[in-house]
């Protein structure tokens, strides 16, 4: 008879084991809370032969104890129902901090009887143990009516291990959630910021407007001084233009695929546009500054206007970072089923562990209090999201600070013609 007994004990516990095993496997695998709360709350009713298990959380506002997973059917019903912290099995749980048996709920004046009037099910003994996280208690975990005999300590000591999965489960998808809000307000906040620009630069373009428009008159109607004090507006106010364009292009940061224009565009006309649209600025700055097209004709299915663009803004740096008299290659290569479109200066040269940073928005390597470089930061950000959105990529390479750089804008090949 007795080695009957621990027969039967050893071969609960083994299968206890082996549903702890498997819990843990299951917890690895499953990511959505809901389901693997539920599947918890049936392996505590299956090994404790219960009739129903549930779990309550305190519900921080409030104080008050709210049903987040149950057994069955009629659990589905529990969901989102309150228990009150005072005047309940599941507050005294709380309240105590430790396990409890109750045998017979109906003779226990603790008992709350609003759930069980509400979904029809009759209560009859229960074993709950409180849940932690970490050190702090967040919940409950209760199995129901025991189908034969009185729950035991080895009930406890299940649920009790039980439970504190249950917690780590919520407290991974808490963390998570608490992510994917951080997230949506990033998201919220960097829309806020390039409204806000958007609106701005359209806003400064109108009197800005004016006083080019004044100080062209201005410059053409006088005469000594109070002309060259009219270029010298001009001037500013022309430069102010070409920020307040920079701040416009934005956009093109979050630019859409949809929002392209692609056709086949043969490669050597879209490094041909950039290049004359920089060449004056080279040439103000006394620099070498020289085009080598590729011998093979290539073709690419690119938005033209926008490709150049992140050409020029490429080479735009370039010319600003190499100094008066330096030099400026631009060049092409094939890489596979790419052609690489290669920018080298004899410039600043970049550190290695900012070459990945400057394509960052607003990202200058130079303090934007002492910097000697005008720009807004954002060229680079608009060449790698209008590179990306023709499939292709770019990036940075330097040998280090003052010995130049190299761009690189790795774009696919669909045709050769
Ligand atoms: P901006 O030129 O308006 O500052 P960009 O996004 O085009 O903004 O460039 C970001 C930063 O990357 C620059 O401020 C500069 O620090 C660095 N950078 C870009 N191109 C070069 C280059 N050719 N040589 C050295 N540094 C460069």
């Amino acid at each position: 008879m007795t080695a009957n007994l621990d027969g039967q004990t050893l071969a609960k516990q083994l299968r206890v084991l082996n549903q702890l095993v498997e819990i843990s496997l299951v917890m690895n695998a499953m990511h959505q809370l809901d389901p693997l709360l539920h599947y918890l709350m049936e392996i505590a009713a299956e090994i404790t032969d219960s009739e129903a298990a549930s779990i309550l959380l305190i519900d921080k506002n409030t104080n008050d104890l709210v049903f987040t997973a149950a057994t069955g059917e009629s659990g589905r019903q529990l969901i989102g129902m309150v228990v009150p912290l005072e005047g309940s099995i599941a507050g005294s749980i709380i309240k105590e901090d430790r396990a409890l048996i109750i045998d017979n709920v109906k003779a226990d004046p603790r008992h709350y009887t609003g759930v069980d009037e509400e979904t029809k099910f009759e209560t009859r003994s229960i074993l709950g143990v409180p849940m932690r996280k970490r050190e702090q208690l967040v919940g409950v975990l209760e199995v129901l009516n025991k189908q034969d005999g009185r729950y035991d300590d080895d009930d406890i000591r299940f649920i009790s291990a039980l439970a504190s999965q249950a917690a780590v489960a919520i407290e991974k998808a808490q963390l998570v959630n608490s992510l994917e809000e951080a997230y949506a307000d990033l998201d919220r906040l960097n829309k806020l910021k390039s409204d806000f620009i958007a609106v701005a630069s359209h806003e400064l373009r109108t009197p800005l407007g004016v006083i080019l428009g004044y100080a062209t008159v201005l410059r053409e109607d006088s005469h000594g001084e109070l002309s060259d004090h009219a270029q010298m507006v001009l001037d500013s106010a022309l430069q102010m233009r070409s920020l307040i364009e920079g701040m416009t292009n934005l956009r093109y940061v979050q630019i859409d695929e949809s929002e392209l224009d692609f056709a086949p565009v043969p490669l050597h006309e879209i490094m041909q546009s950039a290049y004359a649209d920089i060449k004056r600025l080279a040439e103000a700055k006394d620099q070498i500054f020289e085009i080598e097209i590729p011998e093979e004709p290539v073709e690419l299915r690119a938005d033209r206007a926008r490709l150049a663009m992140a050409l020029t803004n490429v080479l735009n740096n370039a010319v600003k970072f190499a100094p008066p008299g330096g030099v400026i290659m631009i060049s092409a290569e094939r890489h596979d089923s790419e052609y690489w479109v290669i920018v080298r200066d004899n410039g600043l040269g970049i550190a290695k562990d900012q070459c990945e940073k400057i394509f960052e928005q607003f990202y200058q390597v130079e303090d934007p209090m002492t910097r000697h470089h005008g720009g807004l930061g954002l060229g680079l950000a608009i060449a790698r999201a209008i590179v990306e959105r023709h499939g292709g990529r770019i990036w940075a390479e330097s040998p280090g600070l003052g010995e130049g750089s190299r761009f690189t804008l790795a774009l696919p090949v669909t045709r050769e013609g």
